[in-house]
């Protein structure tokens, strides 16, 4: 079980910072990180400590099994950004 970042994601980057295993992209100055609407999260890189979601302000960032109905498909959107 990992995490996702939903669309109420406002790029700060706090949450990149906090990660411990680099799973948060792209940074800021990775390819692609000025068209990217979001950030995503690699869910073969996060290791399920939760440290991202205690430190958005935007409260953007869930659990894959507490996402809420209306943003279910960021699961998808944000594994698929790796692949
Ligand atoms: S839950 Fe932890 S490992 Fe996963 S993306 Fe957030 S900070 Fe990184």
């Amino acid at each position: 079980m990992a995490y996702a970042i939903t669309d109420a994601c406002k790029k700060d980057y706090l949450c990149a910072t906090e990660c411990s295993t680099n799973a948060i992209h792209p940074l800021s100055y990775e390819d692609g990180a000025g068209a990217a609407t979001q950030l995503f999260i690699n869910p073969d890189e996060c290791i399920d400590c939760g440290s991202c979601i205690a430190i958005c302000p935007s409260n953007a960032i869930f659990p894959l099994d507490e996402l809420p109905e209306d943003k279910a498909e960021f699961a998808e959107i944000n594994a698929a950004y790796f692949h």
